[in-house]
């Protein structure tokens, strides 16, 4: 089986050590092997990443937007089989794995764009004589650090901008997802980057990761990931005054009210708490619903999440794949033995491990009732196929809950009154809010971000993601 190596200077580099990629769908089923970096061979990544910097910050509008271009089109035409790759890898459904692919072809394509269209300001001064240039120039080296959930759509939503904008990058990608990190590089690298623009080093967080906190070289850090690990990463950026930006957690809330209509208060609930096997930081935790329509709301999810088939991610007619990995179906086995057992919850439907015809972490899709905002299983992010009800007695009491949280990336409402919609989206605490649509599912060319613990920093996509990769000088002439 052919061994994937480190991007280094623009060379494939082999590690100290390999990384077997298993399919969580099939556990005999190894999908690739992969070289692990080391510390020191992440400093010469990023001694690469920076001798590239002066030549990329100089390349041409056109320069960037053909490698990006050229890029998106690979991506596109790749993206049954890469997709394929994705499912088999992370274990989203084949279909959900191709939708993910289109997605990081889309955010290369919107940043093709975006080289061509960069610009400045220029502002007249109020000193006679004096005009005022404000310019963007590129951060330097770029960090970045993703996490499993989106192998494809994170890394591209990184990588576009930092290469838009003119910065290198040492790119770190999680352990349990290298093929599609891999796949992203291995395509930019033949588009044509010059040597050490794009640095590919895979290997563990405590290692590989750590050596690109500790450099004085990297001038920004994009991260996304769990709390516990955004908050280590923030206090090493201010140690070195880097600019850091973090995506993290959620435990995001749907209501759904009296006037919703039924099915599409079932199908946000669906899709957004289950799908992508729950394990999105945008998944819908919290169902909460108000009186007059629970009893029916919580039937209607039921039966239908009766109907849902939860099977190998490539096989046809599954609608919900394995959880990733062992250690994420125990943290998902440890919360519904929490909930059953400390918090009082009752397990309305599913949390059944489930045996398949290929060995894989096959978990039933699991539904609390009867749960208070104050159990833990509402308080923590569970990070699987899992989700609760809260029942409330009325709108207002209905935000209240959904605002009382640690966590404030997404935010949605099932209703058909303008007038609680309107409400909603100006009192949501959250960055993105969601009108009759699941709390997952965004577009990828405006800005995606959160508030309060789920999110550190500028925003990321769109035009915004220019604050990150970016920083801003205004000159001043007397000519
Ligand atoms: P994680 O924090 O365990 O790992 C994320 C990345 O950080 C990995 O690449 C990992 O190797 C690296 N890392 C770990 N320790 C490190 C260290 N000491 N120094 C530097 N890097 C280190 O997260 P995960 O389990 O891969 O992902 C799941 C989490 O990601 C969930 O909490 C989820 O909500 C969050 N997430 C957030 C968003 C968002 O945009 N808000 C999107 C997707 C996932």
């Amino acid at each position: 089986m052919e061994i994937h190596r480190n991007l280094i200077g623009g060379e494939w580099v082999a590690g100290l050590e390999l990384l077997e990629n298993i399919n969580p769908s099939n556990t005999e089923d190894v999908v690739g092997r992969y070289a692990q970096a080391d510390a020191a061979q992440t400093g010469q990544a990023i001694t690469a990443a920076k001798a590239a910097s002066p030549g990329w910050a100089r390349s041409t509008p056109q320069q960037r937007h053909d490698v990006l271009q050229a890029a998106a089109s690979e991506i596109m035409s790749r993206r049954a089989e890469l997709g394929d790759l994705l499912a088999r890898e992370e274990g989203k459904t084949l279909a959900e794995g191709i939708a993910e692919t289109a997605r990081a072809a889309q955010i290369f394509d919107f940043f093709a764009g975006e080289a061509l269209r960069l610009a400045g300001e220029l502002v007249p001064s109020i000193r006679p004589g004096v005009s005022i240039e404000i310019t963007r120039e590129p951060m330097g080296v770029v960090g970045i650090i993703t996490p499993w959930n989106f192998p494809m759509a994170i890394p591209a939503w990184k990588i576009a901008p930092a290469l838009c904008y003119g910065d290198t990058i040492v790119f770190k990608p999680a352990e349990l997802v290298p093929g599609c990190a891999w796949v992203i590089v291995d395509v930019l690298h033949r588009a044509g980057l010059p040597e050490g623009v794009l640095n590919l080093v895979m290997g563990r967080g405590a290692v590989v990761g750590e050596a690109i906190l500790d450099s004085s070289d990297v001038a920004a850090i994009s991260f996304t990931g769990s709390v516990a690990t955004g908050t280590h990463i923030a206090a090493k950026c201010a140690q070195h005054m880097r600019k850091v930006q973090l995506e993290m957690g959620g435990k995001n809330p749907l209501v759904v009210l009296d006037d919703a209509d039924l099915d599409t208060a079932v199908n946000c609930a669906i899709n957004g708490a289950y799908f992508s096997t729950g394990q999105r930081c945008t998944a819908s935790s919290r169902l909460i619903v108000t009186e007059g329509i629970h009893d029916r709301f919580v039937a209607a999810t039921i039966e239908k999440l009766r109907s849902l088939q939860v099977d190998d991610a490539r096989k046809e007619g599954t609608h919900i794949g394995p959880v990733v990995d062992q250690k994420q179906l125990d943290v998902d086995l440890a919360y519904l033995d929490v909930g059953r057992n400390q918090d009082g919850a009752k397990l309305a439907w599913g949390g059944e491990r489930l045996n398949r015809e290929t060995p894989g972490f096959y978990l039933q899709p699991a539904l609390f009732t009867e749960t208070s905002n104050t159990m833990r299983i509402n308080r923590e992010e569970i990070f699987g196929p899992v989700a609760t009800v809260i029942r409330a007695k009325d709108y207002d009491e209905a935000l209240e809950l959904a605002n009382d949280t640690t966590f404030g990336l997404s935010s949605g409402i099932c209703t058909t009154s303008l007038k609680y919609a309107s409400h909603f989206k100006r009192n949501a605490e959250a960055g993105m809010v969601m009108v009759n649509l699941p709390t997952a599912g965004v577009d990828p060319h405006v800005p995606f971000g959160g508030r309060k613990g789920s999110s550190y920093g500028s925003r990321e996509q769109g035009r915004y993601a220019a604050d990150f990769y970016t920083q801003v000088k205004t000159a001043y002439t007397l000519p």
